[in-house]
């Protein structure tokens, strides 16, 4: 596990799901897409997006 979870809240989004960036761009938080906290049905998201 990774610290991301440390109190069940996603440091980046602060549990919003999404993320501001600095020129006030608002992008889905691709932690949250990626750990499938979004995803109560617990189906799959493409990979399409999300850079490693
Ligand atoms: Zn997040």
């Amino acid at each position: 596990m990774t610290e991301e979870n440390h109190n069940g809240v996603c440091p980046k989004c602060k549990g919003s799901l999404r993320v501001q960036k600095a020129d006030g761009t608002v992008q889905p938080c691709w932690d949250c897409l990626n750990g499938g906290k979004m995803d109560v049905h617990s189906k799959k998201l493409p990979d399409h997006n999300i850079k490693l």
